[in-house]
């Protein structure tokens, strides 16, 4: 029989909403430090690229990001 013993593990989970502030590659996001500015990114983005992106506050850094949706998992 096969051990199968490779199990996908989670990185580092802290507290709270934490995963918002980092990409999926595991380095911080670009950070705004208004609403606006954030608003006006995620506009960009759909202008440019047509990908729709919602502006968040972030509880790591208390600054602004933007991400597709409200879960990025
Ligand atoms: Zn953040």
């Amino acid at each position: 029989m096969r051990q199968r013993r490779r199990r996908p593990e989670p990185p580092s989970r802290p507290l709270g909403n934490v995963t918002g502030h980092f990409t999926k590659q595991g380095g911080a996001k670009k950070r705004y430090r208004t609403q606006a500015e954030a608003r006006s990114a995620a506009q960009l983005a759909w202008t440019l690229s047509g990908v729709d992106l919602t502006s968040y506050r972030c509880g790591h850094c208390h600054m602004w990001h933007i991400g597709k949706g409200s879960r990025e998992d």
